[in-house]
């Protein structure tokens, strides 16, 4: 007989955790990430100073970036990491908020836990409060009418507060609001930005407030030749993604040529090929080539003896753009060419900014692709700003869709907190706990940003409350930037998109819920691991759990 016997069936090595001991070490490696990036939530967010393998230094207070820095390993924490990535990647803006609120969520929980309340339960009632939350926002939000460009700049802005670039946080806003206007289009009463078509180009030198919106597309890109024409109105352009020069064969060969006449031959045939590719360029109907690879010496004569601007080298991105801009097809063989496929554009120039020439190509076919020339004293500036643009861009474009926001400084999440009380007793059963729970994590936002204000938690959370309990009036209450202090945010111009804050609140009930229901860590033995001392074997923790956690 089997009895008595082990049954193994996990290869040796692997390590396994399973029920209340797996829960709890996930809870408490997902709080570590969250209690790192906590401080830096809102106005008053403090920096962090990463330092990489390499010995480079990123002082930020971007919940992103930092989650991107840091060189996350256990499986919990890793999960906590994705939420900001897709957090940030669906809509660029909420991170922080939403690694806190999962932190928070998961610390509620596992009190609930410790209280016999099951995880199921528990996952439901966070559901059923996540939906009644979103239910609350809609009650709340604010409509923002298409044509007020004040209060999208206002939106942009508070995208942009905390952010470190001096001073240029209007100024960005402002750029953001105008590229993001100029690509919105209007279908079955929809309104749809895809910001795709706003192209950013970096220039440093100069001043921030030397950047610009341009109608079209600027590459970072001379002429190939000086001989070419410095400027070309009615510009037809071929935009070719092969190189335009003989190619070379794959395998290396000599060929032994003795007769001198023969040499001259070799050299005409090749010199015949390249000028047929201008001449077929040209033929074609283009006075503009902008081409992904290399031109030849050879063709880029060829080309400017017949009067055509080049470009050579250009990005596939910048190719993609082009494309949309001038409705011009990209052609991978020349020999497909034809006058159909050329994009079209009223003007391409050379320009020269910040000392370099780029090509500027303006009065495109499609008018609804701009490029943003972006600039700034040194180049981490100029980084910085595009950073805060792409911000301040995103939630510009999300607003603007939408056409629905709330307020900030925790107003919106301290009035679903009261509210979600009030709807704690109708859900009944254990579940009631968990909604009461999910209503405490999310006051933990205004709590946090009174906090990193420099305020007693306590005492504000008092005061916001009472200011929310008079009906009707008090919903946009929020702690200020100016002084910590409680004030109208309405008033205050603190306006973020609706969508960011479902976004957060989603995505952050999603994680904590998937980390809730984990009940059985099997972990494998690492291949790096083999033959060496089992050193974290003993403690029961998942491989690459750090030390001390
Ligand atoms: P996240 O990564 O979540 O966007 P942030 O550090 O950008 O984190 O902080 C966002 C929080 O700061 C939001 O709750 C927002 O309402 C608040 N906030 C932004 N600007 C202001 C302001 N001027 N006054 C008060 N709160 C603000
Ligand atoms: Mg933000």
């Amino acid at each position: 007989m089997m009895s008595g016997q082990p049954v193994i069936i996990l290869k040796e090595g692997t390590q396994r955790e399973t029920g209340k001991t797996a829960l709890h070490d996930n809870i408490k490696a997902a709080l570590v990430i969250a209690d790192a990036v906590r401080s830096t939530l809102g106005p008053y967010g403090m920096d962090k100073m990463l330092v990489d393998s390499l010995g480079e230094v990123t002082i930020t207070n971007d919940g992103a970036t930092i989650l991107k820095e840091l060189e996350v390993e256990h499986p919990a924490a890793k999960m906590i990491v994705e939420v900001a990535k897709t957090q940030d990647s669906e809509v660029g803006d909420g991170t922080t908020t939403a690694v806190v609120l999962a932190g928070e969520l998961l610390k509620r929980a596992e009190e609930l836990i410790d209280k016999n309340v099951h995880p199921t339960v528990i996952t439901i009632g966070f559901t059923k409060a996540k939906e009644k939350a979103f239910e609350i926002l809609d009650e709340i939000a604010l409509e923002l009418k298409k044509d007020d460009a004040k209060l999208l700049q206002q939106v942009a802005a508070t995208s942009l507060t905390g952010k470190n670039i001096g001073g240029a946080n209007s100024f960005i806003a402002e750029l953001a609001v105008k590229s993001v206007k100029e690509v919105a289009e209007e279908s079955d009463g929809k309104t749809k930005v895809d910001v795709k078509r706003i192209k950013v180009e970096k220039k440093h030198g100069g001043s921030v407030h030397d950047s610009e919106l341009v109608q079209g597309v600027v590459l970072d890109k001379e002429r190939a030749h000086p001989r070419m024409p410095e400027r070309v109105e009615d510009a037809r352009i071929a935009l070719i993604t092969q190189a335009l020069e003989i190619k070379k064969t794959e395998i290396s060969s000599s060929i032994e040529i003795r007769d001198p006449a023969k040499i001259q031959q070799f050299l005409d045939e090749e010199e015949r090929e390249q000028r047929e590719m201008a001449e077929k360029l040209v033929a074609a109907g283009a006075n503009v080539v902008i081409c992904e690879k290399g031109i030849s010496d050879v063709v880029q004569y060829y080309l400017s003896k017949s009067h055509v601007y080049a470009v050579q080298r250009a990005k596939k991105s910048d190719m993609e753009a082009l494309a949309r801009a001038t409705g011009g097809r990209l052609i991978a063989n020349l020999r497909d060419l034809s006058k159909g496929d050329l994009g079209s554009a009223k003007l391409v120039e050379e320009r020269k900014i910040a000392g370099d020439a780029m090509t500027f190509i303006t009065g495109c076919k499609n008018p609804k692709s701009v490029t943003v020339l972006l600039r700034g004293g040194t180049e981490h500036a100029v980084n910085d700003y595009e950073r805060a643009f792409n911000d301040a861009m995103r939630a510009a474009a999300i607003a603007l869709e939408d056409g629905k926001i709330v307020t900030g400084g925790g107003s919106a999440e301290m009035e679903v907190a009261l509210r979600l009380r009030d709807y704690c007793a109708k859900v009944g059963g254990r579940e009631q706990l968990a909604v009461d729970a999910f209503a405490e994590a999310m006051e933990f936002i205004p709590r946090t940003l009174a906090e990193n204000a420099g305020k007693d938690p306590v005492d504000t959370l008092i005061e916001l409350k009472s200011k929310h309990g008079k009906k009707g009036e008090g919903v946009h209450y929020g702690v200020s930037a100016d002084d910590g202090k409680i004030k109208d945010m309405l008033k205050e111009k603190v306006l973020e998109p609706l969508r960011v804050k479902k976004q957060a609140i989603a995505s952050a009930t999603e994680v904590a819920s998937m980390i809730l229901r984990i009940d059985d860590v099997v972990a494998a033995k690492r291949p790096e691991e083999k033959g060496k001392e089992m050193s974290g074997g003993s403690s029961g923790m998942p491989p690459g759990m750090p030390p001390g956690m």
